[in-house]
C-alpha cells in the first residue's frame, strides 16, 4: 500500500509545468465554465484530447447532460479569467462569450476547441473525458502557465543565452 501523503503527491505533479484551459459549455443558454490545466492531446486520426474533472466539480453534472464542451486555452492576459472560473476571485463578475452554433467560447483565447463527448472513464475522484474535436479557432499570443501551484509567463522566465 502507497502510504505517500497528498502534499508530497500534489508538489510532485506541480512539477509538471503547463498551460491553463477554461472548459466551457452551456446548458439550455446558460453559461458554465471552469478552470482546468489537466489537459493533453490524445490522437490525431481520429482527433482526440482528454481532460480531466474531479468528482465534486459542478461543471462534472453538466458536461455529463450537454455532451459537449470546450477547451479554451489561455493567453498571458487571461489570468484573472482563470482565477474567475477557479472560484478564486470573490466577485462574481460578467463574463462576455462568443458563440458557436450552441457552444460557448471565450474570446481572445489562443485557441478554442470544440468537442463532442467521445468517451469517459471514472478514475478514482476525477472523471476523464475524451473529446472528440468538432472544430478550431486560434490567435497568436504567449501562454499563461502554470507551474508549482503559481501562474507564470514565458517573458519572466525567457533564457537570456
Ligand atoms: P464552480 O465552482 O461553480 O465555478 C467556478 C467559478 O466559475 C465560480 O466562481 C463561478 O462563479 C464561475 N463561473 C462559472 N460559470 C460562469 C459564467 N458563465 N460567468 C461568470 N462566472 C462563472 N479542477 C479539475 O477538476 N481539473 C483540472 O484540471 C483543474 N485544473 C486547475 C488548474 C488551475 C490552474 C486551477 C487554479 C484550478 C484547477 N482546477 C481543476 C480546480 C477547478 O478550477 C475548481 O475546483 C473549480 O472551482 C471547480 O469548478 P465547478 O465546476 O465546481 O464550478
Amino acid at each position: 500500500m502507497c502510504n505517500m501523503d497528498d502534499r508530497t503527491f500534489r508538489n510532485a505533479m506541480g512539477k509538471f509545468a503547463t498551460g491553463v484551459t477554461v472548459i466551457t459549455t452551456a446548458l439550455n443558454g446558460e453559461v458554465r465554465g471552469m478552470t482546468a490545466n489537466a489537459f493533453m492531446s490524445v490522437s490525431l486520426d481520429p482527433k482526440l484530447i482528454l481532460i480531466s474533472i474531479g468528482e465534486k466539480a459542478k461543471m462534472n453534472e453538466i458536461i455529463k447532460q450537454t455532451g459537449k464542451f470546450t477547451v479554451n486555452i489561455l493567453s498571458e492576459e487571461q489570468q484573472d479569467l482563470s482565477m474567475l472560473f477557479a472560484g478564486q476571485l470573490k466577485e462574481k463578475q460578467n463574463v462576455t462569450f462568443d458563440w458557436v452554433g450552441d457552444q460557448p467560447v471565450l474570446p481572445n483565447s489562443l485557441a478554442n476547441i470544440l468537442c463532442d463527448v467521445y468517451n469517459t472513464h471514472v478514475a478514482g475522484d476525477h472523471t476523464l473525458y475524451i473529446g472528440k474535436v468538432t472544430d478550431i479557432y486560434m490567435k497568436d499570443g504567449d501562454p499563461l502557465l502554470f507551474f508549482e501551484g503559481k501562474y507564470r509567463n514565458l517573458a519572466s522566465h525567457a533564457n537570456a543565452g
